[in-house]
């Protein structure tokens, strides 16, 4: 799968006093298996952006080509990109609303045509790729759960339309510390062992740091930074103009160089550090 944005502009409320500019001439590339971190100020155009991919926002002018396929066309099918992107939004618990987990993840497939075989086939699947036990949780109402686990069975309503790319945005966002783990672990799961291209909204620089093999900076509505995690947390001076910053460790190693000690610039997390000062103190 191949997705190419090419000078997306989007511009709300057009003409009226309300104007605004949320996304300006941006261009990206993705392809099959990426695993990126979209990040940016509150404000910068990541939602827009992200709403864009998988078509629920046209753009003002603009394409966004999936597979060869123009999907700002407007005859064209949103089942085809729903088949292609999978969206989680912030806060996706607050879309559950079957009495039962099985039904509720099986809302999406359902509505995608396909018999009710083929449709308890994905939701057992979908359960076992986010990590929840299909006989012991299928009954269940979505509320009994916790919040993490509610999470869960939302991207597993979303994974249910076997997307090959997962868009998720702040999908951490209110969990507590082992609810945020279990997230992550499961996300950069469906990357590593179902090969589902990930993109990921999130304000965590750790949690970047730790995941993403790609990472893009938007601001002011404008892509102005993309590449690797060496090559973006290396622009500390960059990303702090713009609201933003790097890992609290790499604060700390880029310290400890001032300080005189020969520690690696590309230390972006807590194992990379303890490694670096690891073979610092052995050869002590
Ligand atoms: P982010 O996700 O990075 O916080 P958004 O894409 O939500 O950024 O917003 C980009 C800009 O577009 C902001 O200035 C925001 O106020 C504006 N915006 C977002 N949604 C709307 C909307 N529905 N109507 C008008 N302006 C909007």
């Amino acid at each position: 799968m191949s997705i190419k944005i090419e000078n997306l502009t989007h511009v709300y409320m057009e003409g009226s006093p309300f104007e605004k500019k949320a996304l300006d001439d941006v261009n990206i590339e993705i392809t099959d298996g990426e695993f990126i971190a979209l990040i940016g100020h509150t404000g910068s155009g990541k939602s827009t952006l992200i709403q864009h991919i998988n078509g629920l926002l046209k753009p003002t002018s603009g394409k966004i080509i999936i597979d060869g396929v123009d999907i700002t066309e407007k005859k064209l099918n949103l089942n085809f990109i729903r088949k292609k992107v999978g969206l989680v939004f912030q806060y996706p618990e607050y879309q559950l609303f079957e009495e039962t987990i099985e039904k509720d993840i099986a809302f999406g497939p359902k509505n995608l045509g396909l018999n009710s075989e083929d449709v308890s086939g994905r939701v057992k699947k979908a359960m076992s790729m986010v990590g929840l036990d299909y006989e012991e949780y299928k009954d269940k109402s979505p509320f009994e759960l916790s919040g993490g686990q509610k999470r869960r069975v939302a991207i597993a309503g979303v994974v249910a339309m076997e997307p090959k790319m997962l868009i998720l945005d702040e999908p951490t966002a209110g969990l507590d510390p082992k609810g945020r783990d279990d997230i992550l672990g499961q996300i950069k799961n469906l990357h590593d062992e179902y090969n589902m291209t990930i993109i990921l909204v999130s304000h965590s620089m750790e949690d970047v740091a730790k995941l993403a093999d790609r990472i893009i900076v938007m601001n002011k509505g404008k892509c102005i930074l993309d590449g690797s995690p060496a090559e973006i947390f290396n622009k500390i001076d960059v990303l702090e103009s713009v609201g933003l910053a790097v890992p609290q460790v790499t604060y700390m190693a880029k310290k400890l160089r001032e300080k005189g000690i020969n520690i690696s610039k590309n230390v972006f997390t807590v194992d990379q550090a303890k490694k670096e000062l690891l073979k610092i103190l052995n050869k002590r």
